[in-house]
């Protein structure tokens, strides 16, 4: 009976040939973008619609939408990694859809699943643009003395690490109400890029180094497993180190101070006015700078 044969190939989707040849042969059979939707459609009964993308940051991303008839379903955005993902994996996409972090087992499986996954990619070929002059703040400028100083044993020719090429990022606004990633360290292409929300006359140089530091030393501590499995991004060494900088604290306290101005000018594309106790250079950076002075040799 045809409607019969239809249900159960819903139910044992068959991979396309084209995939399955790409495919070694121990690996599961790849889910088109098809199979995916039939999947979580006939697991959670509402319309899912499933597409593939190159995300890497977001790999999975949810929109909700109407359906014709009325009813809400998702859009769901999938990396295409996805495609080749095993059963116990899509099983665990599909609980951590329903419960999100009530789901204790299925959010560390597809977790753990989606960052080898994600570490096994080619590196990006994808010519990435470098623009660390801004507006305001010139990246390079800022990051010269950190190279030199902080970072002297770190990078080649004395370290062991290259040093990472430095931008500021895409100039596009952004979406979140909560919060902001001021600055991010990409280890495949070794990219730091720094939020242009920075790039502003109210926003301290000092503090703009601040992030472009915490970033740079992202690329000379990576990301590590503790015992338990779980991702630490900033471990001992990294909170030692950055808890020793002079400005420490100071950049904390701006940064919670002005975190809600930021968002906003992010958001609306506004510009951020100058307070002027923005214009004030916290004590202990004037005094490390005095101190520099000082060391200076006569010439
Ligand atoms: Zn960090």
């Amino acid at each position: 009976m045809p409607a019969r044969r239809g249900t159960r190939s819903r139910r044992t989707p068959q991979p396309r040939p084209s995939a399955r040849i790409a495919e070694p042969t121990d690996s599961p059979a790849a889910w088109c973008e098809a199979d995916w939707s039939r999947f979580l459609t006939d697991r959670f009964e509402l319309p899912i619609e499933v597409s593939f993308g190159r995300s890497r940051s977001a790999p999975v991303q949810a929109r909700a939408f109407e359906a014709a008839d009325g009813q809400t379903g998702w859009q769901l955005r999938l990396h295409r990694m996805f495609a080749s993902a095993p059963e116990e994996v899509r099983d665990a996409l599909a609980k951590w859809l329903r419960a999100g972090r009530r789901a204790r087992k299925a959010g560390p499986i597809l977790d753990d699943w989606i960052h080898d996954q994600v570490a096994s990619l080619p590196r990006r070929t994808a010519k990435v643009s470098i623009e660390p002059a801004g507006n305001v703040h010139d990246l390079e400028t800022l990051a010269l003395p950190l190279i030199v100083g902080e970072f002297a044993n770190d990078f080649r020719p004395r370290g062991p690490h290259e040093r990472p090429r430095i931008t500021w990022g895409r100039r596009a606004r952004s979406k979140s109400r909560r919060s902001l990633r001021l600055g991010s360290f990409e280890p495949e292409s070794r990219v730091v890029r720094i939020h242009p929300v920075l790039d502003q006359r109210a926003v301290p140089a000092w503090f703009v180094t601040f992030v472009l530091k915490h970033e740079l030393l992202h690329s000379v501590l990576p990301s590590s497993r503790d015992a338990k499995g779980k991702w630490v991004h900033h471990g001992p060494e990294f909170r030692g180190r950055e808890s020793a900088w002079l400005e420490y604290e100071s950049a904390l306290r701006w940064e919670r101070q002005n975190l809600p101005r930021l968002i906003r000018s992010a958001r609306l594309g506004s510009e951020l006015r100058a307070r002027p106790e923005d214009l004030i250079v916290p004590d202990v950076l004037a005094v490390e700078r005095q101190s520099l002075r000082q060391h200076e040799l006569p010439f």
